[in-house]
């Protein structure tokens, strides 16, 4: 608990320094290219106006949204921040209020812009090599990218982009596609060409160019979704709750929604105020761990929508107002948000961003020591 806050049924803590150790740690491994940080979603959920300050300070030199919303938010905090927004503009938002960079994947967001925009704006041409989705073709980069280098109106040619597939996983495709990008940005007019992630600042030497666009790793989890220590990351989220109760279950006694867990000898149960809507999986139900006294503890009954059950066992050594780690360490115990990704059959991304919207029952705090 951090002195003045009022009392938090739960608490996820961001701790600036990690963020600041990730950020140098990517910004060695990306060198000589620039680091941009991705602070899309609200930082992945950690808050994007701390994080995107602490990256700035610890070597990044822009930060990248996914829309202009993030953007106006991240300005009014800091108000001098280079900006890229990557995905496309939704129609009719191109009459930008404020000067920032964009990416453009189609031609046709590229006229509306043309025709729209009065103040300067710098424009990231995004090609598609192969993820599919947002990006032009080639042909269409190239033409786009000679008439933007001729350009004297408010639109700048400010760089050349694309995006990685599967470069968590899968080396072959990852080489296809920056063969492709490769042979694009040679025939291209000469500016910033980016195409880097984290997975592929960590892993993929020759994918670095001009700038890498990092998000994952820069919060200390892992972009291949298994132990961050093992690239030197440290994570920066922890999430946490408190033992509300303790309660002794009598032989075939049941506890939670559904009777999931019936004591077939008399056990003892604490009870912590966090649940699904705080972004606690109910699919984790019976499966999740919790750390208190230093100790596993298993999620026995169904999580609930504001509170969890776990099992403390025959004897009692648990008391209410003990902490209940969700994600972070505890004594010699970590859980990670890696965990819970493969628990809920997903990635390290979505469990983070799920944290994220629970800001008015959940407790933000960032450390900056
Ligand atoms: C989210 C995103 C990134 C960052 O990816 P990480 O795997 O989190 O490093 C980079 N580029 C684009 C276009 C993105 O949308």
């Amino acid at each position: 608990m951090v002195a003045g806050l009022r009392p938090a049924r739960a608490t996820v803590t961001v701790d600036l320094a990690a963020i600041a150790a990730n950020t140098r740690l990517l910004r060695e491994a990306a060198r000589p290219a620039e680091l941009w940080a991705v602070v899309k979603a609200d930082g992945y959920g950690h808050g994007a106006a701390a994080v995107g300050r602490a990256a700035f300070d610890a070597g990044a030199s822009r930060l990248c949204v996914a829309t202009l919303d993030e953007a106006h938010a991240l300005l009014r905090d800091l108000p001098d921040a280079p900006l890229l927004v990557m995905s496309p503009l939704v129609a009719g938002e191109e009459d930008l209020a404020v000067e920032i960079d964009v990416a453009v994947s189609s031609v046709e967001g590229f006229t509306r812009l043309r025709s729209a925009a009065r103040l300067p704006v710098g424009v990231h041409i995004k090609a598609d090599t192969g993820m599919g989705r947002w990006g032009m073709d080639e042909d269409e980069a190239l033409r786009i990218g000679a008439e933007l280098a001729d350009s004297t109106g408010p639109l700048r040619l400010a760089g050349l982009m694309s995006h990685f597939a599967s470069s968590e996983s899968d080396a072959d495709f990852t080489a296809r596609q920056l063969e492709r990008f490769e042979r694009l940005s040679e025939q291209f007019p000469p500016c910033p060409r980016h195409i880097a992630n984290s997975a592929a600042t960590l892993g993929v030497p020759g994918a670095r160019f001009d700038a890498v666009r990092c998000g994952i790793a820069m919060y200390g989890l892992s972009p291949y979704g298994g132990d961050p220590a093992e690239h030197g990351l440290t994570p920066a989220l922890r999430f946490e709750t408190a033992v509300a109760q303790v309660k002794r279950l009598g032989q075939g006694e049941s506890t939670g929604y559904g009777r999931r867990f019936v004591a077939e000898r008399p056990v003892w149960i604490g009870l912590a105020p966090a649940g699904y809507a705080d972004g606690v999986p109910r699919m984790m139900s019976g499966e999740m761990e919790v750390l208190v006294g230093g100790r596993r503890r298993r999620v026995v009954a169904t999580i609930s929508m504001d509170q969890l059950t776990f099992l403390i066992g025959d004897a009692c050594d648990v008391r209410p107002g003990d902490p209940v780690v969700l994600i972070g360490e505890q004594a010699d115990e970590a859980i990670r948000a890696e965990e819970w990704a493969r628990l809920c059959e997903t990635i390290n991304y979505e469990i983070v961003c799920d944290i994220a919207p629970r800001r008015r029952r959940v407790e933000h705090v960032i450390l900056d020591a």
